[in-house]
């Protein structure tokens, strides 16, 4: 065990599964967050997958962070990720023949699946394809819950956590980062963790330090508790759904979230009946509200994870799909911090790769 004392900022899944990793190493860790539960987190489609076009070492990341997700709902109280699978049809048919022949060489489970197939496995499905993949390994997760979940469990292990508290900005002495500037001063530690969302630019800034990174919105839809319709995650063109465990359907017509537009209330409006026309007695379903998040995105849209370049004490982690890589980021950003080294699946992914 490390005898150093960590602050981290940032409360959403990202900061919660650091926090959670540092605690059960044994580390002194307190973490600042003005939203516990996160930001973005709490707005996410949160979809647990591997999918999406990735290059080889992303979705060798993404891999183990759906491992991650699995050993972490073995290891913490209250981390229920459901391992629903999902089925995809979001490409014309040559598209999903080359993505799934490409997945398929690196090791994903991914099973084609007929007409009939997709109607006995989803029967809420209207207009269905001929054709589809199944990917079984694929899971999804509420995102708050877990985020709120990971902290709570890494108090218990010894995890100071303060929220409410905005930090305005980093302390440097000697070009070193030695703390965070609360409003009761200057908190000193020995590293300071960046993992604060869409405004992590902001507070790097404060140090010197450029991290190339934009936040754009996202909408997504929530039904009003409905009886079970979908049994996967639906990836349909320019549809995405899932059904929450407490029956809520959650949809967006894109994993990113819908651009929600001028008046995002008939952008909502319009998600919903779309959905609502996919789906066998979908004019049953109410519509609960809408939800916008920020995601923050890197600017080359992959993770920026590791110790900030020019600057000593200072460890930075953002990313995009963080519901996916969460685990693996807490795991590997906890090991580097606390023992040194350097994780290979992270070495893609370091700030110091934008020059
Ligand atoms: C619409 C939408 C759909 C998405 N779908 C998916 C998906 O299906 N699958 C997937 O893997 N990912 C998805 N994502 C992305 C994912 O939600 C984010 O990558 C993830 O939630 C980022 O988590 P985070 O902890 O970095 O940030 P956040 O949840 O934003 O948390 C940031 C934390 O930092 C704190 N903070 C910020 N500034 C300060 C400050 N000055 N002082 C103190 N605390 C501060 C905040 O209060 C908060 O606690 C989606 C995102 C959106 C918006």
């Amino acid at each position: 065990m490390s005898g150093k004392h960590i602050i981290v900022i940032g409360g959403g899944v990202i900061g919660a599964s650091i926090t959670w990793h540092f605690a059960k190493a044994g580390a002194n860790v307190t973490v600042f967050c003005g939203e516990r539960g996160g930001v973005a987190t709490p707005n996410s489609f949160a979809w647990i997958n591997a999918n999406w076009g990735n290059p080889e070492p992303y979705f060798r990341l993404r891999i183990a962070a759906m491992a991650g997700w699995r050993r972490l709902s073995q290891a913490a109280t209250g981390v229920n990720p459901q391992w629903c699978g999902s089925i995809c049809y979001d490409l014309p048919p040559e598209g999903l023949e080359k993505f799934a022949t490409e997945q398929e060489s690196w090791g994903y489970g991914i099973e084609r699946i007929n007409r009939e197939e997709i109607l006995s496995l989803e029967p809420a499905i209207k207009n269905a394809p001929d054709w589809a993949l199944k990917i079984a390994e694929e899971g999804m997760i509420e995102p708050r819950p877990v985020a709120l979940a990971l902290l709570a469990d890494a108090e218990k292990l010894g995890a100071s956590i303060h929220a409410g508290t905005e930090i305005s900005s980093l302390a440097l002495r000697d070009g070193r980062v030695i703390g965070v500037m609360t409003t009761d001063g200057v908190m000193e530690a020995d590293e300071i963790v960046l993992a604060a969302g869409a405004e992590t630019a902001n507070l790097a800034a404060t140090a010197g330090v450029t991290v190339p990174m934009s936040a754009s919105p996202g909408l997504i839809i929530d039904t009003r508790p409905a009886p079970r319709m979908l049994n996967h995650i639906v990836v349909a063109p320019e549809m995405e759904m899932r059904q929450a465990p407490d029956g809520r359907i959650i949809a967006s017509t894109s994993f990113n979230g819908t651009e929600p537009g001028v008046d995002p209330n008939a952008t909502a409006r319009r998600v919903f009946d779309d959905m609502c026309s996919r789906l066998v007695d979908g004019d049953r379903l109410e519509l609960e509200g809408y939800r916008i998040g920020y995601r923050p995105i890197p600017e080359d849209g992959f993770s920026i994870v590791g110790r900030a370049k020019g600057v000593e004490g200072l460890y930075i982690a953002v990313t995009h799909s963080g519901i996916t890589l969460a685990p693996a980021i807490g795991e590997f950003a906890a090991k580097e911090v606390l023992e040194g080294g350097s994780e290979p699946r992270l070495a893609p992914y370091r700030l110091s790769r934008f020059g």
